[in-house]
């Protein structure tokens, strides 16, 4: 399944994160602006995490499930925020589940260069759902970087599931 992997989240999406795409500061900060939130395509930000479409998608319905805080490492989290995250990357499968009745996902981070990640990246979780045949969705779309009408339709579908999202409770 690793193998795979390195295709999955190519450096080359980032060539374009990392290009004219990027405005002032990180892209996956969440910022205080939460009218930019569906431009964006940010489907919600609680206190310490936050969920987000993939604007150059591997798959149909890619999401991110990411920290706040600027970070590169799991281990510049407290345990608390680590949990926040989790906790949500288990709640967005089980939109995702509902909304798109995947056959499977592809769960993962990438940490450092050599795994893809960017420099001074900010981490994120990458959560792909998987339907049997659909490897070859990555051709189709190819390199074109205008986000498909599709991710917006997504993004409608998704957007009122993460609206009833409450914070994660401190157990
Ligand atoms: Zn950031």
């Amino acid at each position: 399944m690793w193998g795979c992997m390195k295709h999955l989240w190519a450096p080359w999406r980032m060539k374009y994160i990392l290009s004219d795409e990027k405005p002032d500061g990180c892209i996956f900060c969440p910022g205080e602006n939460r009218a930019d939130d569906e431009n964006r395509l940010i489907l919600y930000v609680g206190p310490m995490s936050m969920v987000m479409m993939n604007r150059y998608p591997y798959n149909s319905g890619h999401l991110m499930v990411l920290p706040n805080k600027h970070v590169q490492e799991l281990d510049q989290l407290s345990d608390k925020q680590i949990t926040d995250l989790t906790l949500n990357v288990k709640r967005t499968i089980n939109i995702m589940k509902q909304v798109m009745s995947p056959e499977g996902f592809n769960v993962g981070l990438n940490i450092g260069k050599a795994a893809g990640a960017g420099i001074e990246e900010h981490l994120h979780f990458h959560l792909v759902p998987r339907w049997s045949g659909d490897v070859n969705y990555i051709t189709a779309l190819g390199e074109v970087r205008v986000v498909p009408e599709h991710i917006r339709a997504t993004y409608q579908k998704l957007r009122p599931y993460f609206k009833k999202f409450k914070p994660n409770k401190d157990k």
